[in-house]
């Protein structure tokens, strides 16, 4: 039960039925219609196992309306004397009407003793070590004992619930009632109103749930405001790291670029931790305004953290940040450091100790920079990049890093970047607490991405079109697909794809890049690709996110259908990043069945219509919902379980002006109703 998150009573209440069991009427055998579940009783006229055309036990049964042949395949003789001829039974199961007349293989049966229940009979969700008829029993004692005193208060405006609910015409349910109806509703329900959650109790459920939520989000704004981060005030010297950076840029910031700085600055300026999103489309420049914030951290006497996905990306914002800045931390006696799994181990001792004393002012890495043996001296500004690839408990560790330096080191101020943008239910809901900042324009001078879709049969025309590009000087990617049940799989695909573009371009620098090579290696291949030493990368998806070569102009995807929206939008974000005109390929397999599914024809299809990364989230989101959206895989937590973003709106409108009105002027109540939907839970939800 632990493992299903059953442990405290109101966790077994709040389990609820996938569907129900009519169990509360008999059918007459006449009236029993094919295909449909039915519970019937009548009384055994025969018994016997038949043996052709296979073994099997054949009873009839007749209730003075007709007859009904139950068959089993499988049999114990227990089973078989609790059927024998006289017995009264009650069955349920699918009619068939075949043409021997009615049937039903496999029933449910019992002795037919006993009142028929008054309510539904609930099915939950459940697994091999905890069947059916156990919960069933755990749940109805949970719900004799579990105290569901009211958490709303009166003076609270009711949540817009629809009561158009026919046979009870009364005012809004209250929790307890709607549990108990939920668990053994009354027959004369509609199913349909249960199935799809509009019923009043399922619609009370959702509301109590998504203020629970904000409410949670409300009290993890109001705890950082008590928290105390150190006051990063922007330097007015000429010669602060922040004007130096600005004035050695080989480019002018655009006027997006600007104001999100602005807003940055301002929050940095502040005693309390920032905690704000910077959301920009793919190749919109988040990383000198990220590097800019670092110059105001590092100006006012702290360190930055800026902590990627992969090794590759770190790699990458390494050499940029180096280049910009390391000749100016220089002449200040401070450096870059950075920090990645597959580091020498001298070289990551050299770097701590550097971290540690405070030497160096800027910090680059993966995870790494997360882990226990990791000390920063003063630790003022965490930066996270492509944040939708990391966890919530790792966003949450960078947080606690300076809990490590002494109790009471301040908390750092915390940036997260992503180029897949929170659709605006989810900025309404799960990231309340987070304040956003959009980079809402690209730099100049870009050309549009032309993107097609092919199918893979095509495969000789995109590898001659490839050659074309390389022969115009220009660099390409070719993106092997993501087989999620093994590495090995994706590893053998990429390395049988390069072999086979050697071999379809003689001449041609062919480079292989995949997640298991050592990181020496990978920094090697890619070097030599930004170089232009190498003119066709084929690469697993690690090089997904952030990789920013302006000379390639055309990305291959090869079955592309396996892939996310969101991740095809960033993959394409390759590409198009110079002025060559740059285009995508989306390559598709028709599958074993030999057709691609019409689903995920309509997805590519989406990709080549649209470049808006905010239109492509939003249909992820559609197609994937919330929780695969928030890596909530990755985090283990689980994300809504009764309410829907899309659907729930008005509930979601009322939860949000409800929660901090709550807060404020009943924190009591407002803990309690934390306490029973969240349990432990809340503070994930604060990352
Ligand atoms: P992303 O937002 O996807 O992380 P990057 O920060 O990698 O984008 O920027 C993409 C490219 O655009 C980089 O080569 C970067 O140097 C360049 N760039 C960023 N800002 C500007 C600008 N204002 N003008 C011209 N080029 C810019
Ligand atoms: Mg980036």
């Amino acid at each position: 039960m632990v493992r299903l998150g059953l442990v405290r009573d109101i966790d077994l209440a709040l389990h609820l039925p996938l569907r129900y069991e009519d169990e509360t009427r008999i059918v007459p055998i006449r009236n029993a219609r094919e295909g449909e579940v039915a519970q019937i009783e009548g009384t055994v006229l025969s018994c016997e196992v038949q043996l052709h055309p296979r073994r099997q036990l054949v009873v009839v049964i007749d209730d003075g309306t007709g007859r009904c042949e139950l068959r089993f395949f499988s049999f114990y003789p227990s089973q078989q004397k609790a059927m024998a001829v006289g017995e009264r039974l009650r069955v349920r199961g699918e009619v068939r009407g075949g043409f021997w007349g009615r049937q039903m293989v496999h029933p449910a049966f019992r002795k037919a003793e006993g009142l028929l229940p008054t309510a539904l009979t609930p099915v939950y969700p459940a697994s091999a070590q905890l069947p059916q008829a156990y919960l069933r029993r755990a749940i109805a004692t949970a719900l004799t004992r579990v105290p569901l005193d009211e958490t709303l208060p009166a003076d609270l405006p009711p949540p817009p619930v629809q009561l158009h609910h026919e046979s009870r015409p009364k005012g809004l349910w209250n929790l307890r009632e709607s549990l108990l109806f939920l668990h053994h509703p009354t027959p004369e329900v509609s199913l349909a109103q249960l199935e799809d959650r509009t019923h009043p109790a399922w619609q009370r459920l959702k509301a109590e749930e998504l203020l629970a939520q904000q409410l949670s989000q409300c009290m993890a704004r109001a705890q950082r405001a008590r928290l105390r981060a150190p006051v990063l005030a922007p330097s007015q010297a000429a010669d602060s790291l922040h004007a130096q950076l600005l004035a050695t840029l080989p480019f002018t910031l655009t006027a997006a670029q600007r104001r999100v700085s602005r807003e940055i600055a301002r929050d940095l300026a502040r005693a309390q931790p920032m905690h704000r999103l910077l959301q920009g489309d793919v190749g919109a420049g988040k990383t000198v305004v990220a590097a800019l914030a670092a110059c105001v951290a590092i100006d006012a006497g702290w360190q930055c953290a800026l902590m990627v996905p992969t090794e590759i990306l770190a790699g990458q914002h390494f050499a940029r940040l180096v280049q910009w800045l390391a000749p100016l931390l220089d002449a200040r006696g401070q450096c870059v450091a950075w920090l990645v799994g597959g580091q020498k181990k001298k070289e990551r001792e050299q770097m701590l100790v550097r971290i540690a004393s405070g030497e160096a002012a800027l910090v680059v890495g993966t995870h790494a920079v997360i882990q226990q043996t990791v000390r920063f001296a003063r630790l003022g500004l965490a930066i996270i990049d492509e944040q939708h690839r990391f966890g919530v408990a790792q966003r949450l560790a960078l947080r606690q890093k300076p809990a490590d330096a002494g109790e009471d080191a301040p908390e750092p101020h915390l940036l997260m970047m992503t180029a897949t943008p929170i659709p605006r239910t989810l900025a309404m809901s799960y990231y309340a607490d987070l304040d956003v900042s959009t980079i809402d324009e690209l730099p100049p001078g870009r050309t549009p991405i032309v993107t097609r879709v092919i199918a893979d049969s095509r495969r000789d025309e995109v590898i001659a079109r490839m050659a074309d590009q390389v022969r115009e000087g220009r660099q390409t990617y070719w993106v092997c697909p993501l087989i999620e049940e093994s590495e090995q799989l994706d590893l053998r695909n990429a390395t049988a794809t390069h072999a086979e573009l050697c071999e379809a371009l003689p001449g041609v620098a062919v480079g292989l890049l995949h997640s298991r090579m050592p990181a020496a290696e990978k920094q090697a291949v890619m070097q030599g690709f930004k170089a232009g030493q190498i003119a066709v990368l084929v690469s697993t998806t690690v090089i997904e996110v952030g990789v920013d070569v302006p000379n390639a102009s055309l990305m291959v995807i090869e079955h592309a259908e396996r892939f996310g929206l969101s991740q095809l939008h960033q993959l394409r974000g390759r590409v198009g990043r110079g002025a060559p005109a740059s285009a995508c390929v989306l390559l598709f397999s028709m599958g074993d069945s030999g057709h691609l599914g019409e689903n995920a024809r309509e997805r590519l299809k989406a990709m080549a219509q649209t470049h808006d990364g905010f239109e492509i989230a939003r249909r992820d989101l559609e197609i994937r919902g919330p929780g695969e959206f928030l890596g909530a895989r990755q985090s283990g937590d689980a994300m809504l379980r009764f309410a829907d973003l899309e659907m729930d709106g008005a509930l979601l409108q009322w939860a949000r002006a409800a929660a901090p009105w709550m807060l404020e002027r009943h924190p009591r109540l407002a803990g309690q109703h934390i306490e029973r939907w969240l349990g432990g839970r809340a503070q994930f939800l604060k990352a």
